[in-house]
């Protein structure tokens, strides 16, 4: 995989920038080898690089003046979180900084009465639902990584998670962030309030994978806890009995609080690790959960079971207790961890279809792995189309790495031909960058150029992800190719 090819100017310069980042952000620079080791991948460890440098600041001001002396100096940026990204989007630069936001770790401020909370970006997903617990509220979208996920990564990748059917993405449940941007210009966009006036820029910043600026503040809707919560495990004969069940569910006007599938696979990886109960003997198990006032879950639980039995349901429980519910999740919640007890190693997928295509789609697979000569294992927020197939594979086998790679690719453009797009919630970083143009042609991501411009005309921040193409900001709006020859031939095409 091509990156932006590293500047030897800038790599020439080191010293001097490692002494003005030690001027704005004294002992929070990090510039040996063995120091700066840990943060040479991201949760897509097939690519390392060591950072030129790593800053960790602590304050609003030292990121303004970090990205000030940047900016100005022409030195490359990349943010980072938790470092949990399965796409790659925090992947350093051999000739950039590496942007640590881990000591923005302060919930600010809680305001019940209007259910919402500031904190800084480093905080973890679940650590914002733990501090808001003791007033009966959390934070709903909930990504599998949540013990460990920032919620500034959560902002830059519009992260989601079981319960993202129900309640939403990030981008449905942020109010209002406050940014940085290249020039070390502080904008705060929302606020406590719904809805903002002007354009929504907001929702332009919640997705941009660290493209635009750096998260310094978060404002979150925290929601009050659900009375009841109750999940019933049902096992389907084949995939396409459980999606019509889905789809059902969905068709019925029903909106669970989760719906998750997980295939023959998958079921027996995750029974084998948690011992949740999972039947072994089915090819699909959907796990349904209905949350809300009691009376209510009680009245729609019968009926998701109901519509289960009507498409041919082979097994099913309700869980009568909080501990069963817990038990059904625990299995799927392990389902990567338990998947990676089978396989030296896999390479999680993320793409997302309409519903009704899961069938389809699934059977596909299923082909793809003779062609490949490669198992998958398959997770999914069923509800939300999102697909997380999971390759099996032995990186340590010549060659494997990349036919897991080109299978994945397959599964992304099978995704795009169904009518669907290439990521749910996982981002594009580096892992999805040379598939952009299955998705958008040349005019689509010269638009989004634009936008990116209007932030960062020098391209200085986290250059190489998202976009395939590099362009100069001058160049877009008269990308012409004339005679079958690119203008500005001398720009890096990944
Ligand atoms: C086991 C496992 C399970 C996962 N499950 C899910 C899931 O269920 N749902 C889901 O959506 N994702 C999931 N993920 C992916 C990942 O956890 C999310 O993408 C998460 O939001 C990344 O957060 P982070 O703090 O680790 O960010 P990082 O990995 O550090 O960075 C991710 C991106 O955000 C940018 N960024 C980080 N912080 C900032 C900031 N303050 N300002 C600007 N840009 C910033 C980076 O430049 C990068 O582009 C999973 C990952 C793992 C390893």
């Amino acid at each position: 995989m091509l990156m932006p090819e590293p500047d030897r100017a800038t790599m020439a310069r080191r010293d001097e920038i490692v002494a003005a980042l030690r001027a704005i952000v004294p002992g929070g620079v990090i510039d040996r080898a063995e120091g700066m080791r840990v943060y040479e991948s991201d949760g897509l460890t097939a690519y390392r690089q060591l950072p030129l440098v790593v800053v960790l600041p602590e304050t609003t001001a030292q990121v303004a003046e970090v990205m000030r002396w940047c900016g100005a100096n022409q030195v490359r940026v990349v943010p980072r979180g938790a470092g949990t990204s399965l796409s790659g989007g925090a992947l350093p630069l051999a000739d950039g900084v590496l942007l640590g936001m881990a000591r923005f770790n302060r919930v600010l401020s809680i305001d019940a009465d209007n259910r919402c909370a500031v904190v800084q970006p480093g905080v973890t997903n679940l650590g914002i639902s733990q501090a808001v617990a003791h007033l009966g509220f959390y934070y709903a979208p909930d990504p599998s990584s949540q013990i460990a996920c920032t919620i500034g990564g959560n902002v830059a990748e519009n992260s989601g998670g079981v319960h993202s059917l129900k309640y939403g993405l990030t981008t449905n449940n942020v109010l209002g962030v406050e940014i940085v941007t290249i020039d070390g210009e502080v904008i705060r966009l929302g606020g406590r309030h719904l809805d903002s006036e002007g354009y929504d820029l907001l929702g332009i910043v919640i997705g941009s994978e660290g493209l635009l600026g750096v998260v310094t503040e978060v404002t979150v809707r925290i929601l009050p806890k659900p009375a009841t919560a109750r999940a019933v495990l049902i096992g389907f004969p084949t995939s396409e009995s459980a999606g019509g069940c889905v789809a059902a569910i969905i068709a019925a006007g029903i909106i669970p609080g989760g719906m998750e599938m997980m295939d023959r696979p998958a079921i027996h990886a995750a029974e084998d690790f948690v011992h949740a109960g999972y039947p072994r003997d089915v090819e699909a198990l959907l796990i349904v959960e209905l949350d809300g006032p009691k009376a209510e879950v009680d009245h729609l639980i019968e009926r998701v079971a109901a519509i289960a039995r009507d498409q041919g349901s082979v097994t099913l429980r309700i869980s009568e207790t909080e501990a069963e519910r817990l038990i059904f999740w625990a299995g799927r919640k392990a389902a990567f961890p338990a998947v990676g007890r089978i396989s030296p190693d896999y390479y999680c997928m993320d793409g997302t279809i309409p519903r009704h295509r899961l069938p389809l789609v699934l059977s596909r697979m299923r082909e793809m792995e003779a062609v490949h000569g490669l198992r998958v294992a398959n997770v999914f927020h069923a509800g939300d189309g999102n697909l997380h197939p999971l390759i099996l594979y032995d990186a340590n086998k010549p060659g494997e790495l990349e036919r897991a790679e080109a299978f994945g690719s397959d599964i992304l453009r099978l995704c795009v031909e169904v009518g669907g797009v290439l990521t749910g919630e996982h981002g594009v970083g580096v892992e999805k960058r040379d598939l952009m143009g299955t998705m958008f042609n040349e005019s689509d991501l010269a638009h989004q150029q634009r936008l990116k411009c209007a932030f960062d005309p020098d391209g200085l921040l986290n250059p190489g992800k998202v976009f395939p193409t590099l362009h100069r900001c001058a160049e877009l709006g008269r990308l012409h190719v004339s005679g079958g020859k690119l203008p500005f031939p001398d720009l890096p095409r990944f």
